[in-house]
């Protein structure tokens, strides 16, 4: 035995280093996943990953790289994801609590902080309960198959967020696709769908790709017509949407006609991670009950109870910190578009800059770190072709300097691309 670990240590197989399985099987699958990979490549649509080696922020540091890069791309809508009290909450729960529960919710994976967080969220959304998730996407991925049945039908828009699309694809429900946002779409497959016992349309609050708002007040009122439940996906509008950071549904004042909201702790909440369902009691009731990804997968560490937690007080205690986006957002859409830009969608602090070409968005995106400002290209399969965009996300914590030396720098490598006469 101490032989071939000797023959192994010598051939630079030691302890540690990476050991390729044998056999036809594995040679074949290796050779099929490295064709797949070179075609993402060939194809453009390869996504690489900038590492950064300080705190989530407006300002950071990446590995390898200078600081002073402001960062116009994370979803840390209200700068909570390093503020001082959040991180201080977070330390606390995980001394007081520990490293994680090793446990599901139903077996022994219960605190305390977890019970108290759900009350929260519940009593934030103005709703009768809530149930944790270890994410969004898994509380998407939960609510359908658990909610409805072969007799009932869901309704969804066509640009709704990927965990939507594949929480519905799990469920038995009858499936209806309207027009991204069309109301006539949507009144028409609602007439169709009336045959069905149970009728839920599903639509993204916000659209995070084209930073458009859905039009819930119309949803509502057509779901009211036919008779109809309403559930929202409130991961871009958690926090910042609404005069008191309630969302889409505060916003359009319509709160009392949304049944179901599922969000997310991983975005303006702390950014931690984490997601979550709020509604009726028994649904919430009925999820703990029913719905997988709950059942069978591991309780949110404590650290991370702790940062939502703290992040939903400072939202409670004070609206000036949901307040403080839109002027930022304002600033910004105004001045990129007196630039000359395209800036799609409306009032969001998702501001996608309309590019039309991949290839210009990307060597854009390049440029603009060179510049010192981080923003991403998004491209075709993430949106339409021919739909090219670099997505800027504004904080409440850029300031706004910030946010015209953004500016500056889109007016000259706009220019230096052509994208600007
Ligand atoms: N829904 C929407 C609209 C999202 O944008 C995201 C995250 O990108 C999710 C759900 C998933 O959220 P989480 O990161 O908590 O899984």
């Amino acid at each position: 035995m101490w032989r071939a670990a000797a023959v192994r240590v010598l051939r630079g197989g030691g302890a540690g280093a990476p050991r390729a399985a044998s056999g036809a099987a594995a040679a074949q699958l290796r050779q099929r996943l490295e064709s797949e990979l070179e075609d993402i490549r060939g194809a453009g649509t390869w996504k690489s990953e900038r590492v950064i080696a300080s705190k989530q922020g407006p300002h950071l540091r990446l590995a390898g790289g200078g600081g002073g890069i402001i960062n116009f791309c994370a979803n840390n809508y209200l700068g909570l994801s390093s503020h001082p009290e959040v991180i201080r909450a977070a330390v606390e729960a995980l001394e007081k609590f520990g490293a994680g529960l090793s446990s599901v919710r139903f077996i022994c994976g219960t605190q305390s902080i977890h019970k108290d967080l759900e009350e929260k969220i519940a009593r934030f959304h103005q709703r009768e309960d809530a149930i944790l998730y270890a994410s969004c996407f898994d509380a998407n991925a939960g609510i359908f198959e658990a909610l409805l049945t072969p007799e009932d039908a869901v309704l969804s828009d066509e640009l709704n967020h990927a965990s939507i699309i594949d929480g519905i694809r799990l469920c038995k429900a009858n499936k209806y696709r309207y027009k991204h946002m069309d109301m006539q779409d949507l009144e028409a497959k609602l007439q169709e769908a009336q045959k069905h016992r149970l009728r839920l349309v599903a639509t993204d609050g916000a659209f995070s790709m084209d930073g458009d708002i859905a039009p819930l007040r119309e949803i509502c009122q057509l779901a009211q017509k036919y008779d109809a439940l309403v559930f929202i996906d409130e991961c871009h509008a958690t926090g910042f949407l609404g005069p008191n950071g309630r969302g889409t549904d505060e916003l359009l004042g319509v709160m009392d006609k949304v049944t179901i909201v599922n969000s997310t702790l991983g975005k303006a909440l702390g950014g931690a991670a984490g997601g979550y369902t709020t509604g009726p009691k028994p649904l919430i009731d009925l999820l703990r009950q029913r719905s997988r990804p709950y059942l069978f997968s591991n309780s949110l560490p404590p650290a991370v109870v702790g940062c939502a937690s703290k992040a939903l007080d400072l939202l409670m205690e004070s609206n000036a910190i949901a307040q403080s986006m839109a002027a930022k957002t304002q600033r910004f859409r105004s001045k990129m578009t007196a630039a000359g830009f395209t800036i799609s969608g409306k009032d969001h602090p998702i501001c996608p800059v309309m590019l039309g070409d991949a290839r210009l968005a990307s060597v854009m995106a390049e440029d603009m770190l060179n510049r010192g400002i981080y923003v991403i290209g998004f491209s075709y399969p993430v949106v339409p072709k021919g739909k090219a965009r670099i997505r800027v996300q504004i904080s409440a914590v850029h300031s706004d300097e910030d946010i015209d030396r953004c500016v500056e720098a889109f007016t000259e490598v706009g220019r230096k691309h052509g994208a600007l006469p």
